[in-house]
């Protein structure tokens, strides 16, 4: 990894091994290949809290991106498993090489957009919903899967806000608000640089 200066990373190097990973979600952005569409390593902390991973049990993550999200599930233990959805080719091939390089090559990894894709997928425990969340989508989970799977969904979108509101009036669950801001220089000074928020809807089916 090139940012062997991050702080999480900082005296993790061992000498002609590369950095070791830590146990915990969050891990540095720059450990996963991306294109600028990663779910950050605050807010990824966060989500990975609220899917909640148990033992044996399976992750759908809708939107892979970079496959931060299923690739910090399946490093939460090994009894662990998981299928990403995306239909982007680079974004597929790319998922391919981070689960790889980063110990996880058990990811199981579908091209095509959910909810068509998901269709006779092995059934999740959980699903998080990172990106191409639509009523459509929405429906298509709560008629699909069975009671007691946990779904977390994050919106950046005012759109995609208004949905998770809407559906947490209809179904319940948790809203969360999330908002995160870093400092960074400002002028001769700092400042805070606020990310967007984001809106986390967690509901059990
Ligand atoms: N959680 C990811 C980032 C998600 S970015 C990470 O940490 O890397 C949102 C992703 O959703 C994009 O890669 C986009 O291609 C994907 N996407 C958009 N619509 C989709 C749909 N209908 N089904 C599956 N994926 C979709």
């Amino acid at each position: 990894f090139e940012d062997v200066s991050h702080p999480v990373c900082v005296g993790l190097e061992v000498a002609g091994q590369g950095v070791a990973l830590p146990l915990t979600p969050g891990r540095p952005d720059t450990m996963f290949e991306n294109d600028g569409q990663i779910t950050k390593g605050p807010m990824r902390a966060l989500t990975l809290a609220a899917l909640a991973p148990r033992p044996g049990e399976r992750l759908w993550d809708i939107g892979g991106g970079s496959g931060s999200v299923a690739i910090e599930w399946l490093l939460s233990h090994p009894s662990l498993s998981a299928t990403t959805i995306d239909p982007n080719p680079d974004r597929i091939a790319r998922i391919r090489r981070n689960a790889d390089q980063l110990g996880v090559d058990r990811l199981d990894i579908v091209k095509g957009h959910a909810p068509a894709a998901l269709r006779g997928l092995p059934p999740p425990d959980a699903v998080f919903i990172g990106g191409g969340v639509s009523a459509d989508m929405l429906t298509w989970l709560g008629a699909n899967l069975p009671g007691g799977t946990r779904l977390v969904a994050n919106a950046v979108t005012l759109e995609s806000e208004a949905l998770l509101a809407d559906a947490q009036e209809k179904r319940g669950g948790n809203l969360l608000r999330i908002e995160l801001a870093q400092a960074e220089p400002l002028g001769s000074k700092r400042g805070w640089k606020a990310a967007y928020p984001v809106v986390q809807w967690s509901v059990m089916l």
